[in-house]
């Protein structure tokens, strides 16, 4: 028997989301416009402070954007030319892009096939005199081997950056993820676990000489106004977007809770499918910021997007080319087959709908369409 929809399934829904907090946000936000302090205005500070203790990480500053905060932890690092940093080649382009955009090297190591995150096993023989930082990712909200790294990372003298633009809120080892690196970074993108109403970002650290290197940087290089010490560039947290984030942060763990409670409901209906649902790491939590399904065989997937589009469900790709094989970031060292691992899963992973507004009659529609393209595994038929 074939289900049918009562409502619209949306891949990300913020408007249902936004409607349920309409009164607080309206209010935080015509404080605003009523102060009209939108560069460094309270609430700037009430959210730093926030974040910083939510993390449970001594130091933490808003800044504009996701990408700018990798940017600028590179550059508080010194990090430049000639000097190398180990990532993984299966992520959202931001993270290389920064690497790139100080003069840096990416040298990448393959993924794990199960948690689709940077395989620690190889992170080691990576390492070369250049080696400067390793820039993990906590993919889909799922944390890496992140303990294993830190000890990699230590014993070697690398620093540390954790891009946790996807992990917001999810722990290992009881321990919040974003809490190890020497700097952690995050993005406050609308669709990412805790967004903002436009583009907001975030860096964290336990050092304080850090933490003001960060911040002169994020602010033209300055600690006193129109006296620059350091190339710098204009990276700031608008006011406007921390009034929202400090109303959304209060639920960040509520939003997790009911990605993570969709995620089981998927995890049910799809148990006999002919298809891997996401692996989930004992010593970690997942947060889903995707849910995100891997199929046996390159050439499905393209064919599951159309005929899941054509039942009314929407789907998207996280992410069809590994990095190493973009355009952007050629490199020689990194020809097809280099890293089997990350370009095989590009090729077979579709992430389905997934937000806090799912409910089970969508999450069993939307399972039985998949199942109906790719069928049941064989040891259940
Ligand atoms: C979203 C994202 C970024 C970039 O964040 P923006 O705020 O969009 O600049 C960086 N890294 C990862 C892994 C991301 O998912």
């Amino acid at each position: 028997m074939t289900q049918t929809l009562t409502k619209k399934i949306h891949l990300v829904d913020l408007v249902s989301l936004h409607d349920r907090l309409k009164p607080e946000l309206d209010a935080e936000i015509e404080k605003v416009i009523a102060s009209a302090s939108f560069i460094n205005g309270a609430p700037v500070g009430e959210l730093e402070c926030a974040l910083s203790k939510y993390l449970g990480v001594k130091y933490a500053l808003g800044c504009a954007n996701g990408t700018d905060a990798l940017q600028i932890a590179l550059m508080a690092l010194g990090i430049g030319k000639g000097d190398e940093v180990i990532t993984t080649p299966f992520t959202f382009a931001a993270t290389v892009e920064a690497i790139v955009l100080v003069g840096a090297t990416p040298r990448y190591v393959d993924i794990d096939e199960q948690t689709f995150n940077m395989d620690a096993d190889l992170l080691e023989a990576a390492i070369t005199p250049n080696t400067k930082a390793i820039m993990p990712v906590h993919l889909y909200g799922q944390p890496a081997e992140i303990e294993r790294i830190t000890h990699i990372a230590c014993h070697h003298g690398l620093d540390l950056i954790e891009d946790n633009a996807q992990s917001f809120g999810a722990e290992y080892k009881g321990k919040k993820v974003g809490s190890f690196g020497r700097v952690s970074t995050t993005s406050f993108f609308p669709a990412k676990n805790l967004g903002a109403f436009g583009d907001a970002g975030a860096l964290f650290t336990h050092e304080e000489d850090l933490f003001w290197k960060l911040k002169m940087i994020a602010q033209h290089g300055a600690k006193v106004r129109y006296t620059h010490e350091l190339l710098g560039v204009n990276s700031r947290l608008d006011t406007i977007q921390a009034a929202v984030l400090n109303v959304k942060l209060k639920y960040l763990d509520e939003f997790n809770k009911a990605r993570q409670a969709a995620a089981a409901l998927y995890d049910h209906y799809l148990s006999q499918a002919n298809l891997q649902t996401p692996y989930r790491d004992i010593n970690a939590t997942h947060i889903f910021h995707q849910y995100t399904v891997l199929l046996p065989k390159a050439g499905m997937r393209d064919k599951l997007q159309q005929f899941l589009s054509s039942r009314g469900v929407p789907s998207s790709v996280h992410y069809p080319i590994a990095l190493h094989l973009q355009t952007a970031f050629r490199d020689e060292r990194y020809p097809k087959g280099a890293l089997p691992i990350a370009e095989s899963i590009a090729e077979r992973v579709l992430s389905l709908p997934m937000h806090t507004e799912l409910d089970e009659e969508q999450i069993a529609y939307i399972s039985e369409q998949v199942i109906e393209f790719v069928g049941r595994k064989e040891s259940a038929t």
